[in-house]
């Protein structure tokens, strides 16, 4: 499916227009259709969309279920002391009946024997050597579970599109299944480009820096649930690029780090229109990550990344995260809105993302509050340790002040949103012991 609207392509001096992050996400989850289906083993499908529906093969329970240990009984035994006419176990079937004169021993799980109008727990009943004293008071159908009466048969339990849980895992193993369809996690590629960075086993050389994109792309691959992507360098050299495109595109999405800026050996652009890829659009009007470039050929995407650190990371955590999770079949993740507790200084004609650490507070008013940890530059990563969202903030010219209320959106690797309650009774945790 083609995006509905495609970026404005350059100006007339030939340079590409910026375009509102929030379009070029758009644009982002428009493509981003969910892969074709495929099966897999039921305990590998937890987390994974469904694409198709469950339904019961049988009902549940397939039979009268005794949910107690106890005595399968009638209820006109009620108040008498009767004899025993066996046991019946769990997964077992018996040829014993229940009749006024007497009860059936059962265990819970167990099918319950002909006859049975309670099962009377185990506790209720005293044992006066074999016989069984019952209570006076029995309540027809107490501690059985009727055949269909958690599921009936033929009823669809999970829809297509649902994502599939652990417990969605269970009953499919309930009904017989041993596989399912599902939607696939998209097959990630990193290409790192950039000569002056130096292999972890090269020799050190004063010029050099190290690769911090490649091992935090794998992590954030990893931290958005998907299998560790294949990781190639490349240089700054056209043909290397070119091979290291080719050699990785079966995959559905690539992430290239670095050279996608307006440099001599910015070469990135080219190497992907080389190899056939419709460049969607290529600088966003944000901070950090103005030269994000975002390509398609057919349904596999690609996204150039800037080789600063900081700019990866958060083009990663916005857009490509978004790619994943479209590709996935799963609904965007949805932005939150919090309190900054420190002024914040907009650019004037882009929007600013400034990495925070956001904390739930339960005092009133309660909600999010947005601690920025913007470092002292935009290639800061280490002033930005410890953050766990990134804050929006619009364009404009004057400082945002403390109290302000701002969208922010969770950094895919901090896991899921932190439950308001945990956050709570950890916060109360450290202030005991401190004041302790
Ligand atoms: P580029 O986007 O290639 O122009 O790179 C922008 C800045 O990020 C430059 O200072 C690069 O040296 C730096 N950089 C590029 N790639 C990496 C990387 N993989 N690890 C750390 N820094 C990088
Ligand atoms: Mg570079």
């Amino acid at each position: 499916m083609e995006p509905e609207t495609v970026a404005p392509k350059a100006s007339p001096a030939g340079e590409r227009l910026l375009i509102h992050p929030d379009e070029a996400l758009r644009i982002v989850v428009d493509a981003a259709v969910p892969l074709p289906p495929s099966r897999v083993a039921i305990p590998e499908a937890c987390g994974l969309v469904l694409a198709e529906p469950v339904v019961a093969d049988r009902g549940l329970p397939p039979f009268r279920r005794a949910m107690m240990d106890g005595f399968a009984v009638r209820v006109a035994s009620a108040g008498r002391t009767l004899a025993v006419a066996g046991e019946v176990a769990a997964g077992e079937e018996s040829a014993l009946h229940v009749t006024e004169e007497a009860c059936v021993e059962i265990l819970t799980g167990a099918p319950c024997p002909p006859g049975t109008e309670a099962v009377v727990q185990k506790e209720r009943v005293r044992m006066h050597g074999e016989r069984a004293s019952l209570p006076s008071a029995i309540e027809r159908g107490e501690n059985i579970a009727e055949p269909g009466s958690d599921c009936q048969a033929g009823r669809v339990v999970l829809g297509p599109g649902e994502p599939l849980t652990a417990l969605g895992v269970a009953a499919l193993a309930s009904f017989g299944a041993a596989s399912v369809l599902v939607v696939p996690r998209p097959r990630v590629a990193v290409v790192i480009t950039g000569r002056e960075l130096a292999g972890s086993g090269d020799a050190f050389c004063p010029a050099r820096i190290r690769d911090a994109n490649g091992p935090m792309l794998a992590a954030l691959v990893r931290c958005v649930g998907l299998e560790p992507p294949r990781v190639l360098w490349a240089g700054d050299d056209a043909e290397a690029i070119g091979r290291a495109l080719e050699e990785v595109g079966d995959r559905d999405i690539i992430i290239v780090s670095g050279g996608v800026s307006v440099g001599k050996y910015d070469l990135v652009p080219k190497a992907l229109e080389a190899r056939g890829a419709d460049v969607v659009f290529h600088r966003v009007g944000q901070k950090p990550g103005k030269p994000l470039l975002f390509a398609r050929s057919g349904r596999r995407l690609a996204f150039g990344l800037p080789g600063n650190p900081l700019a990866c990371h958060f083009c990663f955590s916005r857009y490509v995260a978004a790619a994943v999770r479209g590709l996935e079949g799963k609904a965007a993740a949805t932005s939150l809105r919090g309190e900054i507790l420190e002024p914040v200084r907009p650019e004037a004609d882009r929007t600013r993302f400034v990495p925070a650490r956001a904390q739930w507070r339960e005092e009133p008013p309660a909600g999010w509050r947005l601690r920025p940890l913007a470092g002292v530059s935009s290639a800061d990563v280490f002033g930005s340790a410890g953050a766990n969202a990134y804050v929006e903030v619009p364009p404009g010219s004057e400082e945002v002040a403390a109290g302000a209320e701002l969208r922010f959106e969770w950094m895919p690797d901090v896991g899921p949103a932190p439950n308001p309650a945990v956050s709570a009774a950890l916060a109360s945790a450290v202030r005991q012991d401190e004041a302790g």
